[in-house]
């Protein structure tokens, strides 16, 4: 990064200081993951200067020869890896997909029915502050205020009374296997669109670990950022009937020029996720996460739905401790989590009554089921003394002394 050092000192020191946070705190945001070296290197290229409006060989601006290869190879394996008809690479990010699915489906007015904000759900799922909750009309289901496993009775309820024009399933914060069958044979019943939004679980489910919502969805959005480990981007998957129209809805729709740097990263990403390797990967996430699911609920935590089938758990802290304080005693002790809602939620979501721990990017910097577990402890100590600096300080020495162990990238890397 010399050009950048030289020109930009800035702009450059900063991301260097991100670099050093990166490699030398623990990072448990269940969203967030460390991409590949190759991932990275096909972002920072000349492909980021090329306008290539349009889907491949059927461009609105010349000389996209080559930018129409990786965004084939992109598309190709999206569709080998998830096993779907259609396939649009060119979504900026989740959010985005989300937006265009909307655009294809509803008309303004519309119901979607989608999960609650405060029960898992992701703000484009409805939510009165995006346009999603904006332009149509928002319904949501909850998860079951005693076993905390998405209320399916319910659902089906409000899809009788409301009859959505779109169910979406998936979530942000849901620790459970979501029954993609069951969601599409209510929104059959009712002749909604089903949609599975599986930003945060498409890595499991690439890989066989969590099923399958593409044989049971008109339409499925994910990130390309979370447990798939690629660069910040959308993808969107539709069926025969649906892939015209999703296309149109991207471009000319709610996009301009694809992000054709990070397309061809996608690509990467993609060929990663089709080893047999990324399996054993994802294996590993999960591994983790029951790992530190036993070790908190030991502890004596609580944890909504009593546990995980997937890489997050979220921490119900009760009255005792707010999510604010609690990420911000793990802070202090070199722990990145981030506060989360809880199911009959008391607090506002500024400072919130959980906390929402992930596997994904400890596992990618190669720590196991037994780093796992003095992770678990280290929090569950952390939340205990949050008043106490000089043991959250003893805790955050721990933690970079592991993490020193465990480096996400090689340090040469920011020479
Ligand atoms: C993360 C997430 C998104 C949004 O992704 P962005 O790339 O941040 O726009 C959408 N839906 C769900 C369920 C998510 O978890």
């Amino acid at each position: 990064m010399k050009a950048l050092a030289a020109q930009d000192p800035a702009v450059y020191g900063a991301i260097v200081s991100e670099f050093r946070r990166q490699q030398d705190e623990l990072e448990l945001i269940a969203s967030e993951n460390y991409v590949s070296e190759a991932v990275m290197q096909a972002m920072g290229t000349w492909l980021t200067n090329k306008y290539a409006e349009g889907l491949p060989r059927r461009r609105y601006y010349g000389g996209c020869d080559f930018v129409d290869i990786t965004e084939g190879l992109a598309r190709d394996r999206a569709k080998q890896l998830f096993g779907c008809v259609g396939a649009n690479v060119q979504p900026h990010s989740g959010a985005q997909a989300n937006a265009a699915v909307y655009l294809a489906v509803c008309q303004p007015g519309d119901t979607i029915l989608g999960l609650d904000l405060t029960h898992g759900g992701h703000l484009t799922h409805g939510s009165p502050v995006n346009s999603s909750g904006m332009l149509y009309k928002a319904v949501h289901y909850t998860v079951h205020g005693e076993t905390g496993y998405i209320d399916m009775d319910r659902l089906r309820e409000l899809a009788l009374e409301h009859r959505p024009r779109i169910i979406v399933s998936g979530a942000s914060a849901y620790p459970r296997i979501i029954d993609f069958e069951g969601f599409r044979s209510i929104a059959d019943e009712v002749g909604a669109i089903h949609m599975a939004d599986i930003a945060h679980i498409a890595g499991m489910v690439v890989t066989g670990l969590h099923p399958s919502p593409v044989p049971h969805c008109q339409f499925v959005t994910t990130t390309t950022h979370k447990t798939l480990r690629g660069p910040r981007g959308g993808l969107i998957m539709a069926d025969r009937q649906w892939a015209k129209a999703m296309n149109k809805a991207v471009f000319p729709g709610t996009q301009g020029g694809p992000l054709e740097h990070v397309i061809a990263a996608k690509a990467v990403a993609f060929g990663e996720a089709l080893r047999p390797d990324f399996k054993t990967y994802c294996e590993k996430i999960l591994a983790n996460a029951q790992a530190m699911a036993e070790t908190l609920l030991s502890r004596g935590f609580d944890l909504v739905s009593g546990g995980t089938d997937n890489h997050l758990m979220l921490v119900d802290l009760g009255e005792t401790c707010s999510g604010k304080d609690a990420e911000d005693a793990l802070g202090r002790a070199a722990i990145t989590v981030n506060k989360n809602t809880v199911p009959g939620e008391k607090r506002s979501p500024f400072v919130a009554s959980g906390i929402r721990i992930g596997t994904p990017a400890m596992t990618t910097r190669g720590l196991g089921v037994e780093e796992s577990v003095q992770v678990a402890n280290w929090i569950a100590d952390a939340i205990t003394s949050r008043d106490d600096e000089d043991a959250l300080e003893a805790i955050g020495r721990q933690v970079r002394d592991m993490c020193k162990q465990f480096p996400v990238y090689p340090e040469e890397l920011v020479d």
